[in-house]
């Protein structure tokens, strides 16, 4: 038998998670895998308030217990984060997964987070202490580190609305269903008036965190289409160098191969 709290309301949960040390559970997709029987578990499912999806004035409102079939029915979910959660594994998956479940695993391969990633998403995180809102590149602190204090849970996801149209997103899976990401990339570009205003790219599923070089990012941002053109070889040769990947199922020289095509398939797509 699981041991467990449940909690009626996001106070109590709290409240138990300041008092003992028990592992939150929202799906249970990725702690049923662990099947540990030394822990407790407060038990999130139930607490309807983190499960809302709101439309707020700058940015979507995601709870940490919507799942992502949750997700693929809402109005409020952008097409770039549906692609990317569509590719989840399988409906069982799926109608039982949560976003913050996929965040709070602190894998490098969740798909999803590499779309709050490259969309500089936020999250609050609160305590019986208060709340802080902190960015998601700064949340992850290595291969199953989160910056995250023990007394605290994720209880917002906040998606920024405007920027992300002009995405281009690829995962390289093993097999078209129920395939973690062996390779996963994501790219934003944002153009006006012939300036490129910003332009993020974001690999996942390489190593230990996802990765993202707002440095080299840089290089692109504030030229005009030409002049990125120009600096375009530079650009790739500076990610060349910075990405240091993991191996994993697959060697460390086949996923950079297949990173910096698809940075490159990104770039040609959006004219550069
Ligand atoms: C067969 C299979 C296929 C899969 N395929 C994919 C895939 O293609 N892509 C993908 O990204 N993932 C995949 N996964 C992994 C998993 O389904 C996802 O990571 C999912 O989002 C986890 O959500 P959950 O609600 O089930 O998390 P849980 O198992 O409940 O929790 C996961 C972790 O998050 C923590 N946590 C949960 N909620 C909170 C909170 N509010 N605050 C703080 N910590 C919290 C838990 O303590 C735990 O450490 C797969 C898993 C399985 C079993």
């Amino acid at each position: 038998m699981v041991n467990g709290y449940r909690p009626t309301s996001l106070q109590e949960a709290l409240e138990i998670k300041n008092r003992v040390d028990a592992v939150p559970y929202a799906g249970g997709t990725d702690l049923m895998v662990e099947n540990r029987k030394d822990v407790s578990y407060l038990f999130l499912n139930g607490l309807e308030e983190l499960k809302q999806i709101r439309e707020e004035a700058d940015h979507i409102s995601i709870g940490p217990c919507v799942t992502f079939t949750q997700a693929l029915e809402s109005d409020f979910i952008h097409p770039l984060m549906k692609e990317a959660v569509s590719r989840i594994a399988a409906p069982a998956i799926r109608n039982t997964g949560t976003f913050g479940g996929n965040i709070g695993n602190g894998s490098a391969k969740a798909d999803s987070v590499l779309i709050l990633y490259v969309c500089d998403a936020k999250l609050r995180l609160a305590s019986t202490e208060g709340e802080r809102i902190v960015d998601i590149d700064n949340f992850y602190k290595g291969r199953k580190k989160l910056g995250l204090k023990p007394e605290e849970l994720i209880v917002e996801i906040l998606v920024p609305k405007k920027g992300l149209d002009n995405y281009y997103y690829k995962k390289v899976g093993g097999r078209n269903a129920l395939a973690i990401s062996r390779v996963a990339f994501a790219g934003l570009i944002s153009i006006k008036d012939g300036r490129i205003e910003s332009l993020a790219a974001v690999f996942g599923a390489v190593s230990d965190t996802v990765l993202r070089f707002k440095d080299l990012e840089a290089m692109i941002t504030g030229k005009t289409i030409e002049e990125a053109r120009a600096v375009k070889e530079k650009f790739l040769a500076a990610y060349e160098e910075r990405m240091i990947l993991t191996r994993g199922r697959v060697s460390a020289e086949y996923r950079k191969t297949v990173c910096m095509n698809l940075l490159k398939d990104f770039l040609e797509e959006k004219g550069i």
